[in-house]
């Protein structure tokens, strides 16, 4: 599904607005040589006349978390990103569902690769639509793994690590699949190209545990606070075999873009019945009254944008 990203009007680039087709980077940036850089992706959900951002606060703060990680010195407060955020969203007056794409990166000056050039910050906002089918997915164990803690920092969301996941992807779709599921140095399952996973087996809802080798998703912490609360199931962190996954129940992806994705099959082997599973769609159409807003007890999750 990769299809080019509709154009927005403005863009917001080192603290200013800049019209979408001149927010432009020097060649010689530090973030493109070597991929030194941090990113966010954040949906906004059109309804009721207004953007409703879903939990901006907790992405920025992730933001913030990345970019420390990699000795990147934000130019910016918390405060200060989450209003360039509302501020990108009410320049283009979008009438859409959206997604938001905050990046830092060094800038140009020295070649180096210990070298510390300036930071640049922009915040890409756009029209944007389903990321993965949302009628399920066949999936690929990758030949890629994820690498392990004392390698590069999976914690954070690097844009160096991106290259592994372009390569796992990309290998998914040569081979027919729709996406890939990447294994841990170990064996065992970590996450999707983008996205964590979750298995269902006799009611209980699993997935791999955050001081393995997964970006803590965002979407995964609401799915794991909705199903004990709202769903009233048991939820285990615990590492998952292979042969566990190929005969769950049920399994589904959880990300900012994937959503709540089901998945149908991995590595030819049909999930469950092959349809998506009945803990699945609940959590599906949750998910989407909890992103617009529509159950009160999570309303503190949403940011209006008109
Ligand atoms: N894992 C990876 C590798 C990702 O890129 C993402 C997307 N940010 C996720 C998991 C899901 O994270 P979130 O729910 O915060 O979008």
């Amino acid at each position: 599904m990769s299809k080019g990203v509709v154009q927005a009007s403005y863009i917001w680039l080192n603290g200013k607005f800049v019209k979408w087709e001149d927010a432009r980077v020097h060649v010689l940036a530090q973030g493109i040589h070597y991929g030194i850089g941090v990113f966010e992706g954040i949906r906004g959900y059109y309804d009721d006349g207004y953007v409703k951002i879903f939990r901006l606060e907790d992405h920025m703060k992730r933001f913030l978390k990345s970019a420390k990680i990699i000795h990147l010195e934000m130019p910016y407060t918390l405060d200060a990103l989450i209003n360039a955020v509302i501020e990108v969203v009410k320049a283009n007056n979008f009438k859409t569902d959206i997604y938001i794409r905050p990046v830092a990166f060094r800038g140009p000056g020295s070649i180096g690769v210990r070298a510390k050039n300036p930071v640049e910050v922009a915040v890409i906002a756009f029209e944007f639509g389903k990321y993965l089918k949302p009628t399920g997915v066949k999936c690929k164990i990758s030949s890629w793994r994820k690498p392990p803690a004392d390698s590069l920092p999976v914690y954070a969301k690097i844009a160096a690590m991106y290259l592994l996941y372009h390569l796992a992807a990309v290998e998914a779709n040569n081979c027919g699949f729709d996406e890939a599921i990447l294994l841990d140095g170990e064996g065992y399952v970590a996450e999707g190209s983008g996205e964590n996973i979750f298995i269902v087996k006799d009611g209980v809802l699993i997935t791999p545990p955050t001081y393995g080798a997964i970006l803590e998703g965002i979407t995964r912490d609401t799915i794991m606070k909705v199903a004990t609360e709202i769903l009233g199931m048991k939820v285990v962190e615990r590492r998952i075999k292979r042969e566990e996954l190929y005969t769950a129940d049920e399994a589904f992806f959880t990300g900012t873009a994937a959503e709540i994705t089901p998945i149908v099959e991995v590595d030819n082997r049909i999930i469950g019945d092959g349809q998506i599973g009945k803990v699945t769609s609940q959590l599906m159409e949750l998910y989407q009254k909890i992103v617009r807003g529509k159950i009160d007890k999570y309303g503190r999750w949403i940011t209006e944008v008109k």
